[in-house]
């Protein structure tokens, strides 16, 4: 696996080989502290592709002013390793002057439609920073895939919109959440729990399979769907909810009604550390 820094190269480096032909770039964005829910992107995008790209780039621009960029946990040779096992081709690991050469607020690219909604609203600019260094990501390596978790279902809404909107010819490839064994989905900012917070963590994918079991037996009413999940979170006052929605995957909208591939989606606080977990209804 080569390792590439700047945008130059990794721009060379696929337009070289999707030249010779028959080559297909399958792109997988990660912030790095690699977990299995990342591993599972790369398979995926090795299955698909004949070259996969995997970037390592912790974003400033989604960060707020009083969240975690400084500590946010960073590991590059166990990423390394990960991606390299997994078997990526390339490692993109840009400087932020790399992708930000006139500085961060230099350019933006922004979904206002949904920039706002579910995690947009409690973390005012993460959208914009999101779609900006993805856009960044498309123009650089030209992937005719990217790859990305449902974990981040809002992400996923966003991303979806900009490459339509902007014409991007990269398709959106989205790959079901990975979870441990005790259902709590993987994220890199599990790292910051305590063993006691890890357990109370737990309540985020409980409130999602309850939910699920729910509508399993028949019910579709949001207002009854929700409830039941903050019932769930009262059995944990320690765990502060952020939101709770019933909204349609696309639009982000709230919905009165669950339908098949309604988005049910839970954001939380677990000591300083924000959670999120969802589901497709069926
Ligand atoms: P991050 O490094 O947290 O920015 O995540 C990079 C990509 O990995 C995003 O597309 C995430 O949705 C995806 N991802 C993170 N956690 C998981 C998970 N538990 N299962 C599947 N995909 C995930």
């Amino acid at each position: 696996m080569q390792v590439i820094r700047t945008v130059a190269e990794l721009r060379s480096w696929s337009r070289t080989l999707r030249a010779s032909g028959g080559n297909t770039l399958g792109l997988v964005p990660t912030m790095g502290a690699l977990h299995a829910g990342h591993a599972s992107l790369i398979r995926a995008a090795r299955a698909s592709s004949t070259l996969v790209a995997v970037s390592l780039f912790v974003n400033p621009t989604q960060f707020g002013p009083s969240e975690d960029y400084g500590r946010y946990p960073r590991a590059f040779e166990a990423d390394c390793a990960l991606a390299a096992a997994e078997g990526a081709d390339v490692l993109f690991a840009p400087t932020v002057e790399e992708l930000y050469p006139n500085g961060p607020d230099s350019t933006f690219v922004e979904v206002p439609a949904l920039s706002d909604r579910l995690d947009g609203q409690s973390r005012p600019g993460h959208f914009r920073g999101v779609a900006t260094v993805v856009a960044k990501l498309f123009i650089a390596a030209e992937p005719d895939r990217a790859f990305f978790g449902q974990k981040d279902a809002a992400q996923v809404a966003v991303l979806r919109r900009m490459t339509a909107d902007l014409l991007l010819a990269t398709e959106i490839v989205v790959c079901p959440i990975v979870r441990d064994v005790d259902g709590l989905a993987l994220s890199s900012r599990n790292a910051y729990l305590t063993t006691a917070q890890r357990g109370q963590a737990l309540t985020l994918s409980r409130a999602v399979r309850h939910v699920e079991s729910l509508v399993a037996e028949g019910e579709r009413r949001a207002s009854v769907l929700i409830a039941s999940a903050h019932g769930v979170f009262a059995a944990e006052p320690e765990v502060r909810i952020d939101y709770i929605a019933l909204i349609d995957a696309a639009t982000l909208e709230p919905v009165d009604t669950a339908i098949p591939g309604t988005l049910f989606a839970v954001a939380a606080r677990v000591g300083q550390t924000r959670l999120i977990d969802n589901a497709i209804l069926g």
